[in-house]
């Protein structure tokens, strides 16, 4: 039995949603409601879109209503040998439209070389960077076959999640001491626009692409085939994301300063109406590298991230074997510490090792406190309410250069390349605060999740190496880490690595 927890809310609702989400009972026999994105009022696409054209092979998709699109001169390589996962503006030369009808945002479309022998199918969007998102990539002999059309899409969404199913299992997840981590990740499981975690039997999707709010009901469904043993899927949608890919709404337009660059809040949200805080605080019982989490139902629902961050579970598993190898990395500090991660794993590498863990989400550090008993190291743990920046300004008089080990692992500054000098400098004075609590031949572990500074990771480590010339410090690098292996990246598409961690010796 899968239940179906609603997408929150209406097109003209806002992030942080002000009705209760709706959980539905799911059987393999029962249809159920869809996320609710569905009113959103596609326009007609401005690209050059040909309603009569009469070279050969496009007629069989137009009449089996697909739309074409035709790639420039050259670009074909890109996806026939290339595999790029997503088709932008610049590659096509024009789009075709099955007679009688405009083309429409998420249509199913055939993309074809100059030659229009088709290259593969995927959904188009012209108000999206990504015009095409291609599911299905046709090498030459298969489309010199017969294709039998028109395109069947929900075929190719399942076939992808059992891709992504059986990555994971190469890879060992989930296992008795891993069941959070993450299902599908976008590009990297040529299902652009998609994230699914799992949290035991639940699986949270974050959707930020139209194609997975018009056809939620066969990505559900691909997913219940696909994991048999969960039971419930919350459905998600990334506004900020969605916006992006072309979703227009005044009333989330309203709501902007509500949500973080990346969708996701930047405090926490309060509860809805008729919703109590005993409902949102119950809580799913996880395990990550052998180490307990509770997750509350708020933060499955509408917390943070989809409720943990799995992309830092092998850092964090990393960070426990350095403290228990090390022997001398007693003194821990977890800057931004969320549910306490990297604080359990400190606390968990040495008996005698003594962590202090900084957030300025409450929930989140109520979490952490939970977690922390779960383990059985919560007298070692303290975890501590505060701004980062102002905790570190009063902590450099009291506890400067007192910490063996200091952990930074921020939200995103860069959400965009443009973004990044700004960010950059806000790099630098946190590493810089956060360094000067490192004693000298300390380590400071320091994470970006900006892809923007991911792409350019030698300026992050350049601004941790002017932040400690500020200081009239020196370091050095002893190792680079980024997501966990379950956040596979597109090789074609290298753009969408985010995670940056990197390990320095401190003198
Ligand atoms: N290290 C964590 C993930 C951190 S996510 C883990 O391993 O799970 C980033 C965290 O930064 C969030 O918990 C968020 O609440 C917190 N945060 C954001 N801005 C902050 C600020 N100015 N001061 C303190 N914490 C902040």
């Amino acid at each position: 039995m899968l239940a179906f927890l609603l997408g929150p809310r209406g097109l003209n609702a806002r992030w942080g949603p002000p009705v209760r989400p709706a959980v539905q009972q799911f059987s393999r026999r029962k249809r159920f409601q869809t996320a609710s994105l569905r009113s959103v009022a596609y326009s007609a696409p401005s690209l050059n879109v040909r309603e009569k054209e009469t070279e050969g092979s496009v007629h069989r998709y137009l009449d089996a209503g697909m739309g074409v699109v035709v790639l420039k001169r050259g670009k074909a390589r890109l996806f026939r040998e290339g595999r790029n996962p997503v088709v932008y503006a610049g590659a096509i030369e024009r789009c075709l439209s099955p007679s009688g009808r405009v083309l429409r945002e998420c249509d199913p479309v055939a993309v074809c070389d100059g030659a229009l022998a088709v290259v593969g199918y995927g959904f188009f969007n012209s108000r999206s960077m990504f015009q095409v998102r291609l599911l299905r990539h046709v090498d030459h002999a298969e489309a010199a076959e017969e294709q039998s059309l028109p395109w069947k899409f929900e075929e190719d969404i399942q076939q992808r999640m059992r891709d992504a199913v059986s990555v994971r299992e190469a890879i060992g997840l989930p296992c008795p001491s891993t069941n959070v981590y993450r299902v599908v990740n976008g590009e990297g499981d040529r299902l652009s626009g998609l994230v699914v975690d799992r949290v035991d039997s639940t699986l949270i999707v974050s959707s930020s692409a139209l194609w997975c709010e018009t056809y939620s009901d066969q990505i559900v469904s691909s997913l219940e085939k696909a994991l048999p043993s969960c039971e419930e899927v919350v459905w998600r949608p990334n506004i900020e994301r969605l916006r992006q890919d072309g979703l227009e709404d005044q009333e989330t337009a309203k709501g902007e300063d509500e949500t973080s660059q990346g969708g996701e809040p930047r405090c926490d949200p309060k509860p809805s109406e008729g919703e109590t805080e005993e409902e949102l605080s119950s809580t799913t019982a996880v395990v990550e590298a052998g180490v307990k989490y509770a997750i509350s139902r708020f933060a499955l629902t509408r917390g943070q991230k989809t409720g943990h961050y799995a992309d830092q579970r092998e850092n964090r598993a990393f960070i426990r074997q350095l403290v228990r190898q090390s022997g001398s990395c007693r003194q821990v500090l977890d800057l931004f510490c969320y549910t306490g991660g990297f604080a359990l794993n400190a606390a968990l590498g040495n008996d005698n090792a003594a962590v202090t863990a900084v957030d300025s989400s409450a929930r989140a550090l109520e979490m952490g406190r939970k977690n922390a008993s779960l383990n059985g190291v919560a007298g070692r743990v303290e975890f501590v309410q505060a701004d980062v920046m102002r905790y570190l300004r009063g902590a450099a008089e009291t506890r400067g250069e007192a910490y063996d080990l200091v952990i930074v692992d921020p939200p995103k500054f860069a959400p965009t390349a443009k973004a990044l000098g700004r960010a950059t400098h806000k790099y630098r004075s946190l590493n810089a605060a956060a360094m000067r609590m490192v004693r000298r031949g300390g380590l400071l572990c320091t994470c970006s999740c900006s892809a923007a500074m991911t792409q350019n990771r030698g300026l992050f480590v350049e601004t941790v190496r002017k932040a400690a010339g500020e200081l009239g410090r020196e370091v050095t690098l002893l190792k680079t880490l980024g997501a966990a292996a379950d956040h596979p990246v597109a090789p074609e598409m290298r753009e969408s690595e985010y995670l940056t961690v990197c390990i320095f010796a401190c003198r």
